[in-house]
């Protein structure tokens, strides 16, 4: 986007949109007007410098953290400015809703966020001022606020579908506790930040961060609870900390294993427990523990409170004080080998039940490529590198209980309003779109997002046949609503067609005097390198339908 002149940076982070850019971003803030206006979304702007009281009444102005750009005003009041809108929509719609029959609502607005982001890059990819679509809704119970996520659900769909750009909406809820519901849309591209799982046979596709593993486990924890139960047995492991290590000293499939790892969440020391051959997700554990902040213990922590470095730890005769928590495979075998809380030595036969017990149970493991779908069971999970372009979230009730959002339902009783919200990154999805879709000269850009659809090329400025029929095909595509560009600057014609690869014009159309004379125009579709000569009297007329079959939309 710098080498084509879309975007200037003023600093880290801060961009100027040039003309280019500018032109796509408007195009992208079209398709998405049109297709939540035809939901029922109602369009409202907000203000970008946001005061701290509102902030303080959900207990965001301690919790954002130092995303949160913070300053006072001459007055000394505390103001930040917007990196999302739920305080500002929630206040606003506080103050106008009175009983049941007013909601369904949904608003939106297309604004300039800022997130002072710790590692700003990537152009518009990861920028601290940035233009987001944000809409919120609200309504008058759970079922209702379903409905309303699933409209922005289909909106979100229509709209990536529009712009041209393959992606994938995946599953980025924080797991079943709680019943919280998240979706992400992920542009696919190598270059992404983001890992997704998908199916290879059902419609699963889940954030690596957030992807369940299979629950095939009832089988496995029948057998598990079935089996014999082996005496305690302790070996001695001189020096072998790593799983991998005792599994080569003791013979055994690193599968046998009990995994303990000590963390320290929320600064107290748990014990986590995981099968040998998985690792643990502390995503996915953070979540279910539902703790604020998570670590693994360093060495010297883990010898202070358990009495053994980290290889030697094991649930057997572990400090009651100290929680267990496991994952759900640890239910799925009997007589484990762990670590015997003494230096140089494990321990065999370990059962849950008769030699520890666990808080809880829970799906805490890494979900990888080659598994078994967690949702069909039948499907395998691939890999794919995405880019999140927007993201979904029901939120329930938290801030209208927080910020007293409430209406009289049909009983006349004071209900706090269901409420969603829904983010998606315009300028992200701009350079999505040029991730996916470029090669080594430049960009190829899906029609109903290109600055311009046409460039003509005059190759010879001083024929004046040449300039001529140019003028006319220029003057031809205007008046056939079709968006062109004349390069009729006085620069070489190996020049201009590199510029003409690099900003990526869908459509070339070269006139050289040669050709011209023949009555011919040379044309050169930028998605597929296609070259064609045709006439000058069709040349309007076949590049018109050429792009409106792409267009996708009204625009
Ligand atoms: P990320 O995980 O990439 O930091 P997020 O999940 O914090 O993003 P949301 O709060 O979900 O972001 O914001 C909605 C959308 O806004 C995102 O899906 C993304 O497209 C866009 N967005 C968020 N942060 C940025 C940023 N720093 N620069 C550009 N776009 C952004
Ligand atoms: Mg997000």
């Amino acid at each position: 986007m710098f080498r084509a002149g879309m975007i200037q940076q003023l600093s880290s982070g801060i961009y100027s949109y040039l003309p280019l850019a500018l032109r796509s971003i408007r195009k992208i803030e079209k398709i998405i007007r049109e297709e939540l206006n035809s939901r029922s979304c109602e369009e409202v702007l907000m203000p970008a410098v946001l005061p701290a009281e509102l902030w303080r009444e959900s207990g965001r102005w301690d919790l954002y953290g130092d995303l949160l750009l913070r300053f006072r005003d001459r007055k000394g009041n505390d103001y930040c400015m917007g990196p999302t809108h739920e305080e500002v929509i929630t206040d606003m719609v506080r103050r106008n809703l009175r009983s049941w029959k007013q909601l369904p609502w949904n608003m939106y607005q297309i604004q300039g966020k800022f997130r002072d982001e710790f590692r700003p890059r990537f152009g518009l990819m990861r920028g601290r001022e940035f233009i987001m679509k944000d809409a919120y809704s609200f309504d008058v119970d759970e079922e209702e606020a379903k409905r309303s996520y699933q409209r922005m659900y289909d909106a979100y769909t229509a709209i990536f579908k529009r712009c041209g750009v393959q992606f994938k909406a995946v599953d980025a809820a924080t797991g079943d506790i709680g019943g919280e519901m998240s979706h992400e849309f992920q542009v696919l591209a190598d270059s992404g930040e983001d890992l997704i799982l998908s199916c290879t046979s059902c419609d699963y596709a889940a954030n690596i961060e957030k992807a369940t593993t299979s629950r095939l486990a009832t089988n496995a924890k029948k057998k598990a609870n079935e089996a014999t139960q082996h005496a305690l047995e302790e070996v001695e492991t001189p020096g072998q900390k790593t799983i991998e290590e005792v599994s080569q000293f003791l013979n055994v499939d690193a599968s046998r294993f009990l995994k303990s790892l000590v963390y320290e969440a929320d600064s107290k020391p748990i014990v986590v427990l995981i099968a040998g051959n998985q690792d643990v997700n502390e995503s996915k554990l953070q979540a279910a523990l539902g703790c604020g902040q998570l670590r693994l213990a360093t060495d010297q922590f883990v010898e202070k409170t358990i009495g053994v470095l980290p290889g030697y730890v094991g649930p057997v005769k572990l400090d009651p004080g100290i929680p267990i928590y496991a994952d759900l495979s640890v239910q799925e075998a009997a007589n484990w080998i762990s670590g015997a809380n003494k230096t140089n030595f494990h321990i065999k036969n370990v059962n849950v039940g008769r030699d520890f017990t666990a808080e809880l149970f829970m799906d805490i493991a890494i979900a990888s490529a080659g598994d078994s779908c967690p949702r069909c069971e039948r499907g395998r999970l691939e890999e794919h590198r995405g880019i999140e372009v927007g993201q979904l979230f029901y939120l329930g009730t938290k801030y209208s209980k927080l910020m007293n959002c409430c209406f009289l339902d049909e009983n006349g009783e004071s209900q706090p309003a269901q409420m969603g919200c829904y983010g998606i990154g315009v300028g992200r999805t701009l350079a999505a779109t040029i991730e996916q879709n470029h090669d080594e000269h430049g960009i190829r850009w899906p029609i109903p997002v290109a600055p311009w659809e046409v460039v003509v090329l005059p190759l010879q400025l001083e024929d004046e046949k040449v300039v001529q029929e140019a003028e006319a095909a220029y003057q031809g595509f205007k008046a056939a609503g079709i968006e062109v560009v004349l390069d009729d600057r006085a620069e070489r014609a190996g020049y201009k067609f590199k510029d003409a690869d690099l900003i990526g014009y869908p459509v070339q159309v070269v006139l050289g005097n040669r050709s011209v004379a023949s009555g011919l125009a040379e044309l050169k579709y930028r998605s597929n390198g296609e070259k064609m000569e045709i006439p000058l009297t069709e040349l309007v007329e076949r590049v018109k339908n050429w792009i409106l079959q792409r267009r996708g939309g009204d625009i």
